[in-house]
This record gives structure tokens, C-alpha cells and sequence, in this order.
């Protein structure tokens, strides 16, 4: 069967290759892959900055963001032949720490976690994969293709769920929500905000485009300029640029006894002019409080699988700006103006 693979660390190494049918010690259910979303994390593989090959091997397979139809599964499984489904990215550390013990690989404490398609384990651009039970989770069959979209989602359900956790500590009922960043996950963390009945802001650089409207019909109100410029103190903000200068400028504009989620990566280097007391002033007389998350665990893409089921089908779809044919992976690796999210459709209209 074909699969995009790569040498991690390799820039221009990606190729469609030829690659054995998978082993059944992967798992009893087979799964017959329809479409793989693209991301940052597999351009940042491609260009050879990221990724690992499983032990022993010098090829990874690609792609995390799957959406699948299943051929093969036994009796007592969660999922039958025919269904739609996701796997799961990330793999319990073989030790286990006490939080992958647990099934909170999200929470991994010592690092050795595997991940599909990234770290040490094949992806799910190949035509066909094997999974456990345990790593497969069923979409809505009437989402078709949008289904390819539960990976990002299960991301910011899982912020979301940190958001409300931390929020708990004291009386929470958020009113405003700020979400920086209108890619995929800005999109997709301001639909669940909007889904949990929130006034939803979204801020990004564009001041026209297909971001804009995507954020205006959603029924959110869209912003180009800086967050000091918004004109309130959100309850809660969820970043997604992982740009230093909007991170720090949102840090200092977070509403009383508010919540920060950070969800995108910085690059690291840049030093910037920064007033850290009026931050510390901020965050400790208005008890604000400011939260990493990565990653999430069945739970999250669960949740994801609910909050997908429940969108307007219409909306979701404006959110695959491209569909791309296996053989044609390379224009899907290519960022385009006004991509949002690219799609490689793996068994092409099987999923619309
Ligand atoms: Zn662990």
C-alpha cells in the first residue's frame, strides 16, 4: 500500500513509497484511511526541524489529523465495520509516568510518549492502519469528511477544559471569551465558545478574507488590531499564535480573576521590551491565572467528537479551504493564501 513517509531531520526527504500492510500487532481493528489533515507540525517534519523515526527505521510515516472508515473490527469493539472514525495521536509512555498510568498522556511526565505520525510511531497517511481499541474514537457518520477535523478540535476542548477547571477555583460564570489567532484551532476554539453560549472575539492580523467571515458567521465579532484595542477585559483568552508580542499584550488584558490558555508554540530567541510589574500587578490583584496545554486524551476527542456533531455542517466545511489527492501531497504541503485548513483526501469523495 502507498504512504507519505520521511526521514525526520531530513528537509525534502518526503516521498510516497511503497510500505508493507499494517502488522496485525498493531491492533485488532483495521482501518481503511480517507483524509488527513495538514498542519504546522507536518510542515515543521517536512522541512526537516521535527519528528522521529520508530526505533530501528529510518522512515516515518506522515499525519496525525485522520479521519477513517473501519473494514475490520472484532466483536465487543467500540466501533463496527462501516464506522467513521479518529485515531488518537499520542501513545502512553512505555514507563508508565503516574499520568499515562492513568490515561493522561496529555499529562505526560517524563517525555517518552510516542505520537502518530511524529514521534516514533507511524502516521495515518498510509492507505490502510491497525489500532487498539483503546486508541480509536467513532465521529458522527454525518459529518463525512468534516470528521477530519475532530484532531484539531480535541486540542481546544481540551483548553477549554482547563479554562473551566481553573475557572472553578472560585464563583465562574464567564461572559467574554477572546480567542488570538484565527487559524484551525482559533476557529475551532471560538466554535466551542460560541457553543457554550459566550460573547466570542477573535482576534487575527487579517482584516479581510475568508478569516473574517468564518469568525463573522459564526456569530463572533472579528478584530485586526492589538488586544489592548478591543475595548474590554475578556473573562477568559485562549491564544493560538503563539506570537510573543500578542501573548504578552493579552497577558496584561485579562479580565478580573480571568483565564489564559496557551496553545501555541513560540519559537523561542526573540527578546522583547516588556513592563513585567505592570504583568505581575495584573495578574496578582486580579487573581488571573495562566495556563499551558498540549495535546489531549480520549476524554478531549471525545468531547471533540460532541462539540463537532453539534456544529453547523455548512460552517465546518468552510474550514477545509483545499482538498488534495494523495499523489498530489506536495501542493497540500505548500501554504496557499487564505488556507485555513488542507485536507490530503487519501480515498477521494468516499467522505464528502
Ligand atoms: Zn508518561
Amino acid at each position: 500500500m502507498k504512504a507519505l513517509s520521511v526521514i525526520p531531520l531530513r528537509a525534502g526527504s518526503a516521498a510516497l513509497v511503497d510500505v508493507d500492510e499494517p502488522p496485525a500487532s498493531d491492533g485488532p481493528i483495521l482501518v481503511e484511511t480517507l483524509a488527513v489533515g495538514i498542519c504546522g507540525t507536518d510542515i515543521e517534519i517536512l522541512s526537516g526541524a521535527y519528528g522521529w523515526s520508530p526505533p530501528g527505521r529510518e522512515r516515518l510515516v506522515l499525519g496525525h489529523e485522520s479521519l477513517g472508515r473501519v473494514l475490520e473490527a472484532p466483536a465487543g469493539a467500540p466501533v463496527t465495520v462501516g464506522d467513521l472514525v479518529v485515531g488518537i495521536v499520542r501513545r502512553p509512555d512505555p514507563v508508565p509516568c503516574a499520568n499515562c498510568a492513568v490515561m493522561e498522556w496529555d499529562f505526560c511526565r517524563n517525555g517518552q510518549y510516542t505520537e502518530r505520525g511524529i514521534k516514533e510511531h507511524d502516521g495515518y497517511l498510509s492507505e490502510r492502519y491497525r489500532i487498539t481499541p483503546d486508541f480509536v474514537v467513532k465521529v458522527d457518520a454525518r459529518l463525512g469528511l468534516l470528521g477530519v477535523l475532530l484532531e484539531p478540535t480535541s486540542v481546544v476542548a481540551k483548553a477549554w477544559e482547563e479554562v473551566e477547571r481553573v475557572g472553578g477555583r472560585a464563583h465562574w460564570s464567564p461572559r467574554t471569551v477572546l480567542v488570538t489567532g484565527a487559524g484551525p484551532i482559533g476557529l475551532l476554539a471560538a466554535l466551542l465558545g460560541v457553543q457554550r453560549s459566550l460573547d466570542v472575539h477573535v482576534l487575527d492580523r487579517m482584516s479581510e478574507g475568508v478569516k473574517p467571515e468564518l469568525v463573522r458567521s459564526l456569530g463572533a465579532t472579528y478584530h485586526s488590531g492589538a488586544v489592548g484595542d478591543i475595548g474590554f477585559q475578556p473573562d477568559v483568552i485562549i491564544e493560538c499564535t503563539g506570537v510573543s508580542s500578542v501573548i504578552l499584550d493579552a497577558m496584561t488584558n485579562v479580565g478580573v480573576g480571568g483565564v489564559m490558555c496557551l496553545t501555541g508554540v513560540s519559537s523561542g530567541g526573540h527578546q522583547i521590551n516588556f513592563d513585567e510589574g505592570a504583568m505581575n500587578r495584573n495578574m496578582v490583584l486580579e487573581n488571573v491565572a495562566v495556563v499551558g496545554s498540549v495535546n489531549a486524551n480520549r476524554r478531549h476527542y471525545e468531547a471533540a467528537a460532541a462539540a463537532l456533531a453539534a456544529a453547523d455542517r455548512d460552517w465546518l466545511s468552510r474550514l477545509i479551504t483545499r482538498r488534495v489527492a494523495l499523489e498530489d501531497w506536495a501542493d497540500a504541503l505548500t501554504r496557499h493564501d487564505d488556507d485555513v485548513k488542507v485536507v490530503i483526501e487519501v480515498q477521494p469523495g468516499t467522505a464528502s
